[in-house]
């Protein structure tokens, strides 16, 4: 393979720069053609293009969000849009695509793939919520940037002796709400995994906080839980008598410069992919488990299933008593 092309999709994440930069240096150092692909599969099927160098992507290791820019593109999941963006590859001679995105962009690069273009994924989301993978990118710089978050909001909280209820991100996995749960000390944390209960799993646990002295509280829950942060707060008011503030930290929680973490990572398997291209191999997410690089068949990864630990959740609950 001489000539391919790499693309962002679906929501951005910090780190993602520093897989498109390890994709375009990789390629260049070994001698192919690189194009950055504008605004994901949108940019696959109108052709919009930038031929890519090593001096492209100068500067953008320590840059969250995308210098490709991200989006969802309904058309592409259409027979229709499929059709375009193989002929604007084929125009293009673009033999082999890096896809960086999450499960929904790897459903895209699997079709393609079916297709004739083969196509390589990094899993790219801070919602950690792919299941061949135990770290995607941007879920440490997400994670970190929630705990800075729920600190600021911690001092307010207890000079005040108030409940905090914080919504995080996480719209089907609690991986994000559970950690940072973890990490600020929070009295309980609210997960999709696990049905709620505000009686059993706020109000109980506050109330034999207090009687253990405690006298500010923070509360994390998870998007994806469904709960209104702010009907949740006045309902913890009017039964333990605690004053309580909601919180929802959005947008905050996606940018930012990345962490180091997710620095290395995303330059790790933003050369691996490249490395499979240049074997001919497609079809293959490239995937993390315990820090080493691998890669799996993309139905396959498709076909897993990833469960919250459980362990965890009690480890959590058991110690921020
Ligand atoms: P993420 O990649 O973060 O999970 P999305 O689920 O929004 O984000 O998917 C990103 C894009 O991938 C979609 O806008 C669409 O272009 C493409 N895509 C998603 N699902 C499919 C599918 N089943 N078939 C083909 N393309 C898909």
């Amino acid at each position: 393979m001489k000539k391919i092309a790499v693309l962002t999709s679906g929501g951005d994440a910090p780190g993602m720069n520093a897989a498109v930069r390890a994709v375009v240096r990789t390629a260049c150092e070994n001698g192919l053609e690189v194009y950055g692909v504008i605004r994901g599969y949108n940019g696959l099927i109108n052709g919009d293009f930038i031929k890519m160098d090593l001096r492209s992507v100068s500067d953008i290791i320590n840059r969250g969000g995308t210098i490709l820019y991200s989006a969802r593109c309904k058309e592409f999941a259409t027979e229709d849009g499929m059709r375009r963006a193989i002929r604007t590859c084929q125009e293009w001679g673009i033999e082999g695509v890096v896809v960086i995105g999450g499960d929904g962009s790897f459903r895209g690069a699997r079709d393609l793939s079916e297709r004739g273009i083969p196509c390589v994924g990094i899993p790219g989301t801070i919602d950690n919520d792919i299941a061949c993978c135990d770290y995607t990118i941007g879920y440490d710089t997400c994670l970190n940037t929630i705990m800075e978050l729920v600190d600021r909001i911690r001092d307010t909280t207890e000079s005040h002796d108030r409940c905090s209820v914080i919504e995080v991100m996480g719209r089907h996995a609690g991986y994000l709400a559970l950690n940072s749960g973890i990490a600020c000390g929070a009295t309980a944390i609210l997960i999709p995994e696990v049905p709620f209960d505000i009686e059993k799993h706020v109000i109980e646990r506050m109330k034999k906080t207090q009687r253990a002295n405690k006298k500010h509280f923070i509360i994390l829950a998870a998007e994806g839980v469904g709960v209104d942060v702010k009907a949740l707060a006045a309902e913890i008011e009017a039964k333990t008598g605690v004053e309580s503030r909601a919180t929802v930290l959005g947008h905050t929680q996606r940018g930012g410069y990345p962490t180091a973490k997710d620095r290395i990572m995303a330059t790790r398997m933003g050369n691996y992919a490249v490395k499979l291209l240049m074997q001919d191999i497609g079809n293959r997410v490239v995937a993390c488990q315990k820090e080493e690089v691998l890669d799996y068949d993309i139905f396959e990864a498709l076909n897993m299933q990833k469960s919250i630990d459980m362990n965890l959740y009690n480890v959590a609950h058991e110690v921020s008593i």
